[in-house]
């Protein structure tokens, strides 16, 4: 029997950025239009790697801003990240930057697992975030990025399997298991 992996990924961003989005059109393959400001929900989803299963826990959040501070729960036993922004909304990314730092502080690693998104790519000329902005970013906490559009349904399985592929990344570094 295949062993399956246990990994517990929290998605983070300011509101209405479309974390739920996101975790929806994973889950369920399809876009739910409407907003609908979530309180804390959680998916779960068997993911086939290679040879490899993944027994995935997301746990979609509220939202955060800058002054959140972010509960034990999105600490403590958890494996990898998913930072979403809209590259329609500067504010957004910018809340990205304070929550990153949170999560290092929190976690007290020099490289955390975390996938970078910019989400509503489908709305580019409300663009107020470049790409390379997000990329550089990316790069500077030696993490991965990619753009998605929750609507079309652009990359966003990627962004679910690249999320375990950075947390065996991470850990592998580390010498762990
Ligand atoms: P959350 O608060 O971050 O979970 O955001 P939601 O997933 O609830 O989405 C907020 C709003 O943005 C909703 O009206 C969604 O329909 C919309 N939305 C989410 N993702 C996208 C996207 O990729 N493109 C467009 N055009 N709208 C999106």
């Amino acid at each position: 029997m295949p062993l399956v992996r246990y990994r517990k990924v929290v998605i983070l961003g300011y509101r209405s950025v479309g974390k739920t989005s996101l975790a929806h059109q994973f889950v369920e393959g399809e876009f739910v239009g409407g907003y609908d400001p979530t309180v804390e929900n959680t998916y779960s989803k068997i993911v086939t790697l290679g040879k490899d299963e993944f027994h995935l826990h997301l746990v979609d959040t509220a939202g955060q801003d800058e002054y959140s501070i972010l509960p034990y729960s999105f600490i403590i036993g958890v494996h990898g990240y998913v930072l979403v922004y809209s590259i329609t909304s500067l504010h957004s990314f910018q809340v990205i930057g304070s929550l990153y730092q949170k999560l290092h502080e929190g976690h007290g690693k020099t490289r955390l697992p975390v996938v970078l998104v910019g989400n509503k790519a489908d709305l580019s000329l409300n663009r107020e975030v470049q790409a390379i902005e997000g990329k550089k970013l990316a790069e500077s906490w030696g993490a991965t990025f990619m753009e998605s559009s929750a609507r079309e349904n652009q990359l966003t399985q990627g962004i679910f399997t690249k999320v375990i592929q950075e947390i065996a990344r991470v850990e592998n570094s580390y010498g762990q298991e």
